[in-house]
């Protein structure tokens, strides 16, 4: 072991020698032959996920510990997208029996996938197959070089996997089997690698550079891992060092530190540098770490990308960079680049982005089924001692069991009794998106933000969670590859309005002009004029408890079509009559069952079990009402839609959700700017601008008076001074944002 003192000072040292760009590149350029750090080279083995205290505390715990057990050794969870997910043990096991072979280069994982949206079916032996490969939900057989290259792909990531989990066997069951397999393909690679990339899809032994460095960071681990046990020799060491993962990272330092490909590039460099003890790689990567974090992360801690997927994204790669440093003395953990930017904030952001069941809203491209993720919390709570990540973990091992490296090295025992933390609505500004959330557990997401790397055309969309339940979803994107993809980054598949049925524009405003409120009632408001240029939208959200009021204000200065969208989980049913529409509703994959003109309310409801939510939605005139099933998640799974469309040159729809228990008594009514909710003697009375009448009079923006047998309870209003209710005056003063007041019953 070096002493951490020394190695510090001596890391500052390089970075700052290395801050000359040019000087560096020129290095690199001149093929210098880069010496390891003397003082790392005596530090001992293994150094980079785990050092050898670790790796004994692991196997004792392996013995003790049933779920650690069954990290190690149990049996492996599949999944049709990523095939599969093998536990160390089994997986090490089952590469002792194999040849190892290197296929060719790698292809493109989006390219694994149907047309209709689904992953095509992976060959058990991830063996390209001359026959094909099916669909996994429309049984359609795809083949050729194309699909072929994405299963040696899969290959290429099995083996770095393979070998990273043949490290963990020698470590943890100390046979050198194990080490002497890791080696081998250690060995393997190291004489069959093609040379570097020199683009982000050209060179390397994959397609892309991001899965080149998902595939480096395992075997440089596995390296560190094995290197104890004598299975490599001397000049093994020399091949693999020199012909492999140096001119490997060498190759990712070219693909630059864009986005989250940089994270993973960084990333991998730093773990190879740690793993080789080169400092040029090393000071480089935690160069860039810092670079990205002041100036790719967003300062509301949220990646700028999708949350859903692109923030844990490069979260899962500054992981392996963050332990591999920590293990050689540098802590990635606290270092904030700039106040609240850095790791801890993009472990802490996304709790209160995500729904009350830890689903992440899969806003933006990415996968639908995809939850707050607790194997990258197992280290949150290991290296920042916060409940809240505690929380997290023992929520997500309630309902997935504990899983991944991280589980597996530092998860410990946990008493599953953390506290919920408290989750308030928030606003994410850079991204631009608002989260309300309600007294119970409604939560509901409001898209009022630019088109960011990874956007979708859903300005204003919204999506809403209650009773435990996802009622209005953003389906996110399936396959990348796949020709249904325009469906789900077209603004038809999003809860929001549609203008002559077309897409949106790519916007860049963050015109959220109020964000206020407090615990009974709040509201959010924003604009936009680049959606359809022409056209001045703009949608409120007043939530009152539990429920939610959108409020949508159209104007143009020319006659358009305006299409409220809504669509909802569970079974649909309407309440509504009229004679036909008289305009069709035409929208690619959208099957209109019933078209209606209707110039009343409409009530909708959908049910999931016991619960359901139910839609009244008020139009200023006359309206088309179109209902409809589109896709879910998939072309294979359909929902049931609303459409209901305005035509003129200004519109104004308001939309009222209730969740609530199948056959609640829950009435709704709107009267000019007054919509009363009201269930059983409980009636919540919501202003939607100053109104004034006997009961209620306000002059703010938005008020709430709830009733319980017809008297005043409480009273709150946002942008506002007065609230009175009859002759009585429940709120009076200057007040700034918001204000809320329980109200005492009259004498
Ligand atoms: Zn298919
Ligand atoms: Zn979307």
């Amino acid at each position: 072991m070096w002493r951490r003192g020394r190695r510090n000072a001596r890391g500052e040292e390089i970075f700052w020698r290395n801050c000359d760009v040019l000087e560096f590149w020129a290095f690199l350029v001149a093929g210098v032959a880069m010496t390891g750090d003397p003082q790392m080279a005596a530090g001992g083995r293994p150094s980079v996920f785990l050092d050898s205290a670790e790796a004994a505390r692991l196997r004792k715990e392996i013995r003790i510990l049933p779920w650690k057990r069954d990290l190690y050794e149990g049996t492996e969870t599949t999944s049709p997208v990523w095939r599969r997910v093998a536990k160390p043990g089994p997986d090490a096991r089952r590469w002792l029996e194999k040849d190892i072979v290197i296929p060719a280069r790698g292809g493109h994982f989006h390219h694994f996938f149907c047309e209709c949206g689904n992953v095509l079916t992976w060959p058990k032996d991830l063996q390209p197959s001359p026959e094909g490969y099916a669909c996994t939900a429309c049984g359609r057989v795809y083949k050729g070089e194309r699909y072929d290259a994405a299963v040696r792909r899969e290959m290429h990531m099995a083996l770095a996997q393979g070998a990273l989990n043949l490290g963990l066997a020698w470590q943890v069951e100390q046979d050198e089997r194990f080490a002497r397999k890791a080696a081998e393909i250690l060995r393997k690679y190291a004489a069959a690698y093609p040379g570097p990339h020199t683009g982000i899809v050209e060179g390397g032994i994959i397609y892309q550079s991001l899965c080149e460095s998902m595939w480096v960071i395992p075997l440089a681990a596995a390296y560190d891992l094995i290197l104890d046990s004598g299975a490599l020799t001397e000049k093994d060491r020399a091949d693999i060092e020199q012909n492999l993962l140096r001119p490997c990272a060498k190759g990712l330092v070219a693909c630059g530190t864009d986005g989250n490909w940089g994270s993973w590039h960084l990333s991998a460099v730093g773990v190879v540098g740690y793993a080789i003890r080169d400092p040029e790689l090393i000071s480089y990567a935690l160069r860039s770490f810092r670079d990205q974090m002041a100036d790719q992360l967003g300062d509301d801690g949220l990646w700028p990308e999708s949350v859903h997927t692109y923030h844990f994204f490069p979260l899962q790669a500054f992981l392996y960079l963050a332990e591999a440093a920590r293990h050689n003395g540098e802590d990635l953990y606290y270092l904030e680049e700039r106040p609240g930017k850095g790791l801890r904030a993009m472990f802490r952001a996304p709790l209160e982005y995500a729904y009350p069941d830890l689903r992440l809203p899969a806003i933006n491209d990415g996968w639908w089924e995809t939850w707050l993720p607790g194997q990258f919390y197992e280290l949150a709570w290991a290296r920042y001692r916060d409940q809240a990540f505690r929380w997290v973990v023992e929520q997500r091992a309630k309902a997935a069991g504990r899983i991944g490296l991280w589980a597996l090295l530092f998860g410990e025992d946990l008493p599953g009794d953390a506290p919920a933390p408290p989750l308030r609505s928030r606003n994410f500004p850079v991204l631009g998106i608002v989260v309300l959330r309600g007294p119970g557990d409604s939560m509901l997401t409001f898209d009022y933000g630019p088109f960011l790397g990874h956007g979708q055309l859903d300005k204003m969309g919204v999506t809403l969670h209650a009773r435990g339940k996802l009622w209005a979803a953003d389906y996110g994107t399936p396959g990348y590859g796949s020709s249904i993809l325009p469906w789900y980054t077209g603004t038809a598949s999003h809860n929001t309005v549609m203008v002559d049925g077309s897409n949106q524009e790519r916007t860049t405003e963050r015109r959220l002009t109020l964000f206020a409120g407090g615990p009974h009632l709040e509201a959010a408001v924003a604009e936009t004029e680049e959606a359809y240029p022409g056209v001045l939208h703009r949608r409120s959200i007043v939530r009152a408890g539990d429920d939610f009021i959108i409020v949508d204000e159209l104007q143009s200065g020319k006659p358009r079509t305006f299409d409220w969208l809504f669509r909802g989980e569970g079974a649909m049913s309407a309440v509504a009559s009229g004679p036909p529409a008289e305009s069709e509703l035409v929208l690619e994959h959208v099957a209109v069952r019933k078209s209606l003109r209707i110039s009343g309310p409409v009530s909708l409801s959908w049910r999931q079990g016991e619960d359901e939510l139910r839609l009244n939605l008020f139009c200023d005139d006359a309206a088309d009402v179109f209902l409809a099933r589109c896709p879910a998640e998939t072309a294979a799974r359909r929902v049931e839609m609303i459409a209901a469309r305005r035509t003129g040159m200004r519109a104004r729809f308001v939309a009222v959700l209730t969740p609530a228990s199948v056959g609640e008594d829950l009435r709704v009514s709107i009267d000019g700017d007054v919509v009363r909710i009201r269930r059983r003697d409980v009636e919540d009375v919501v202003t939607l601008g100053p109104v004034l009448s006997s009961e209620p009079a306000t002059d703010a923006r938005f008020s709430l008076v709830r009733l319980v047998s017809g008297r005043p309870s409480l009273g709150a209003v946002v942008q506002g001074s007065a609230l009175r209710w009859r002759d009585r005056v429940l709120i009076e003063g200057p007040v700034r944002g918001w204000a809320q007041k329980t109200i005492a019953p009259e004498p």
